[in-house]
């Protein structure tokens, strides 16, 4: 079982590549049992749509840059 640590790491890591499929299967067991790592995904994923949003709307703005 991953620790709480490991998986907001895990969670950070996936903003950037894919997890494979092993641990793509643990993150997602420990966060259907800890509300705690599963409310800091839900915020990984509404950061993630809103710097997408920001970007999309935005054509001027390079984010690398
Ligand atoms: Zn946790």
């Amino acid at each position: 079982m991953l620790t709480c640590r490991e998986v907001t790491l895990l969670l950070s890591q996936a903003q950037d590549r894919r997890l494979s499929t092993v641990q793509g299967v643990r993150l997602h067991l420990h966060l259907a049992i800890c509300k705690g790592c599963a409310n800091f995904g839900k915020q990984m994923d509404y950061l993630r749509q809103a710097c997408r949003l920001f970007v999309a709307e935005s054509p001027g703005n390079d984010p690398a840059a």
